[in-house]
Formats: C-alpha cells, structure tokens, sequence
C-alpha cells in the first residue's frame, strides 16, 4: 500500500470521525421518499422492520391503498406493535368517485392524525400521502401543522409521486427515487415478494 494513499484514508477517516462526533442531536425526523422509480413504499416497509425490531410501536396509514393485498400487509397487520389505518379506496381512476375519495382520504387523515399526536408511537408511516395533497383530497397547510406539532421523538415517513414543496421543505431527510427502469415496461406483472 503507497504511503499517500494510506494517509489519504487516514484524513478521511478522521473527517468523517469528527462529523460523526458533531451529529450528536437525537430528535424525531420527517424521512420523505418520492420519485417515480420504485423502491418507495418498500423502503418505508423496511424502516418499519427495523422499528419493530427495536420493539417500537408504529402506526401504518396507507392512502390510495390498491385492491390488492401486499406481502407486508399479510405479514405486518396482525403484529401487536403495528397500528393500521387503511384509506378504503382503489385508486381514483377505477373508483371514479371523487366525492367519495374525498371523504375517505378524509376520514384516513383524522386516523393518522391520532397517531401523529401519540407519544407512544414512535414511527408513523404516512404511504402515498402525497397524492392527497395533489388531488385536493387533503390540505397541505393542516398536513404540515400536525406534522410540526407531534410528539418531539416520533419519526415520520413518507412516501408518493411528486412530494409538494411544502412536504420537501418539511421533510429531514429526502430521497427521489430515479426511474432508470421498470420491468412492467418489458411486459413482466407485479411479482410477489418484489412488488406486492
Ligand atoms: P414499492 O411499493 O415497490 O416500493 P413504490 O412505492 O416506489 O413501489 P408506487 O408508485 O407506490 O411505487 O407504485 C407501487 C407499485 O407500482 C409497485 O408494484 C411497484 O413495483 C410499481 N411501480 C413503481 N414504480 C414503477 C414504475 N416506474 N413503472 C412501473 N411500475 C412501477
Ligand atoms: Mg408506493
């Protein structure tokens, strides 16, 4: 090993010691994932797992939850750790009940909402949010205000298309997930385990 090379790592490694040592501050975080590539709600899935392991309660709220029934759901929905509240919709151009998604998003949203004011839930995963605020379903300015005003040590992910600005500039930590490619676009359906 080159002695230049070896001290380069040896500054690198005090670099990043020294920033390791400045992050200090233990606090809840907004963690925001959107983007059209996949690899969003399967994130927040597995943040989930990663809570539960520490025995941390979570609270589950899916929007625009699709007919059909994912692997997570199977697994997750009966764990004693896991708090649910699931929109009761398909997605608006099968439902075509704009009213009807409205109310629902609505009714979805004061569910959340009481996880978002319980201290004892630690994660609150909010899947697809997103979309309600574009659609109008939701408003952003109530979205925001619980969300600064909840438990100081409670985590939040977030997931869907097209975050607003509102939401990014919220968020703590926020990911776009780039699609580079989808196999659906090579003909191959939603596979178990991997997409649903
Ligand atoms: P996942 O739940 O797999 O992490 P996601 O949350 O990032 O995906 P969504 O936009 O919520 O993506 O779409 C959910 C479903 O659509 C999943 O079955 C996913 O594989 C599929 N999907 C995600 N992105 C794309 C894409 N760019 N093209 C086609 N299908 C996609
Ligand atoms: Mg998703």
């Amino acid at each position: 090993m080159s002695t230049t090379y070896k001290k380069r790592m040896q500054r690198k490694k005090e670099y990043i010691d020294s920033r390791i040592d400045e992050a200090n501050i233990d606090t809840g975080i907004i963690v925001l994932l959107t983007g059209n590539g996949k690899g969003k709600s399967s994130s927040a899935m597995g943040m989930i797992c990663r809570a539960l392991g520490y025995d941390m309660k979570v609270g589950l709220v899916r929007f625009l939850k699709g007919e059909q029934q994912t692997g997570e759901d199977l697994f997750l929905d009966n764990h004693s750790n896991i708090f649910s509240a699931h929109m009761e919709s398909g997605f608006t151009w099968n439902t075509q009940d704009q009213e009807l998604d409205k109310k629902r998003a609505m009714e979805t949203w004061l569910e959340a909402k009481k996880f978002l004011s319980d201290s004892k839930i630690s994660v609150v995963v909010l899947d697809e949010i997103t979309y309600m605020i574009n659609y109008n379903y939701l408003d952003e300015a109530e979205i925001l205000n619980t969300l600064s005003n909840r438990p100081e040590n409670q985590h939040v992910v977030i997931t869907g298309r097209a975050a607003s600005k509102g939401l990014i500039d919220a968020s703590d930590t926020v990911s776009e997930v780039e699609d580079v490619k989808h196999a659906f676009r090579a003909n191959i359906r939603a596979q178990k385990g991997i997409d649903l």
